[in-house]
């Protein structure tokens, strides 16, 4: 009975007609299932950091477990932990923030959505500038609203100048996503940059979303600038997003949180409280940990994550049919293939299939030509995935 059954789809909400799955998680559960096959995948597909977390916020974690800490906290975290974030945003980021204006929630991702859950309704426009973050446009839809897209230009390092935002504008838009340094192409804005941006958001009151994720990946000792430390008014209509899975090796852990305007805070709040309720209760005091413990392993993880980008720069640099610009922040390349004629689809296909390359197709990230590496892996898979990788462009 069961192989004749044909599920009616009218019973799945229409909007999920349009909505896609993760192609960054999609391509590593495949490159996952090759490898666990016995087949010889060189992966450079999700941002996962390849480093363990580190012992001294695992032990704090445990150590909450013996405790006891295993019952619900308040719906948007522990107060210590959200005065640990408070006093983090003062120090680092030049942000005021009270505790009522922070929520912890299950992972930036989780921040991301609920941010957006809180500030659009259905018909408004998201304006997201493009390439960009996989989930971005997806979670804009399941909240009913539609993303707008910006194409960036490579030759402005594919960051959205205030001018291109200005034509963006239509009596509908409500947010605007930037992140810095961004996901997929490593950018970072400057302080004059986001100072643009802000100015027309302002004059126009859009929302903007700040992911700040990537924050202290960051190279070529380029300064990070939160967009809510611009000025009192970017202050007004920012939401600024960050989190623990990169910068601590958190993936799993699932910990993010928001800081915004007390009113967004408390829409977030109320979504949060009946929703998921608190994030994990034991992971948020390994999170805490994370915060109040010795830096320094944060300072060693990008010393390692810069030396292989700078070998990944110099190798495809080298590679005839192809374009990088050097990413500044974030472990990505986005590696412009427009010149080999394939669509991303395709081209990962044949890597994947043919050479043992897991990588993200560019279509994921809103620019069909292009392909993205991941360099938060060993130096070892990245020479040989890059062998590789030259290998297919050579015979392309
Ligand atoms: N923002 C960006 C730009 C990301 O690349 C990611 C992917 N991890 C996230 C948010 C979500 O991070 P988390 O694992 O904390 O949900
Ligand atoms: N953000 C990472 C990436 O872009 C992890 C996967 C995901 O959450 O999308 O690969």
């Amino acid at each position: 009975m069961r192989g004749t059954f044909t599920f009616d789809m009218s019973l799945i909400a229409s909007k999920f007609e349009s909505i896609a799955p993760s192609q960054t998680l999609a391509i590593t559960a495949a490159a996952k299932q090759m490898r666990d096959e016995g087949q010889d995948i060189t992966s450079f597909g999700a941002g996962e950091p390849d480093f363990d977390t580190p012992q001294y916020i695992k032990d704090a974690c445990i150590e909450a477990l013996q405790e006891g800490k295993t019952k619900y906290t308040p719906a948007t975290g522990i107060p210590e932990l959200k005065e640990a974030i408070k006093e983090k945003l003062y120090l680092e980021n030049g942000l005021e923030y009270d505790n009522n204006q922070i929520s912890i929630n299950c992972g930036a991702k989780h921040s991301c959505f609920n941010a957006i859950l809180a500030c659009c309704d259905p018909e408004d426009e998201v304006v997201i500038p493009a390439p960009y973050w996989t989930s971005y446009p997806e979670m804009v839809r399941l909240a009913g609203a539609e993303p707008y897209f910006v194409q960036t230009k490579k030759e402005n390092n594919w960051k959205l100048t205030a001018d291109e935002l200005e034509e963006s504008m239509s009596g509908r838009t409500r947010m605007l996503i930037l992140n810095s340094p961004n996901n997929p192409t490593g950018s970072v804005y400057t302080e004059k940059e986001l100072k643009a941006i802000v100015e027309v958001c302002a004059s126009e009151d859009i929302i903007i979303l700040s992911d700040e994720i990537y924050e202290k990946l960051i190279y070529n000792g380029r300064k990070h600038f939160s967009t809510a430390a611009i000025s009192d008014a970017a202050k007004e209509i920012t939401i600024t997003i960050n989190g623990f899975s990169k910068v601590y090796s958190m993936t799993g852990w699932r910990l993010g949180y928001t800081a915004a305007p007390l009113e967004i805070a408390e829409a977030i709040a109320k979504i949060q409280s009946h929703t998921t309720s608190n994030p994990t209760t034991f992971a948020q005091y390994g999170a805490l940990a994370a915060l109040q413990g010795d830096q320094s392993i944060v300072t060693d993880m990008v010393e390692e994550y810069d030396m292989r980008r700078q070998y990944m720069l110099s190798r495809l640099g080298t590679i005839n049919n192809i374009d990088v610009v050097e990413p500044e922040g974030a472990f990505y390349f986005l590696v412009d293939t427009s010149k080999m004629g394939l669509s991303s689809m395709n081209l990962t296909e044949k890597l994947l299939s043919r050479y043992k390359v897991a990588a993200v197709p560019g279509i994921a990230f809103g620019y069909d030509q292009s392909v993205r590496f991941s360099y938060a892996t060993s130096l070892d898979v990245i020479k040989t995935g890059l062998d590789r990788f030259e290998e297919f462009c050579r015979a392309h």
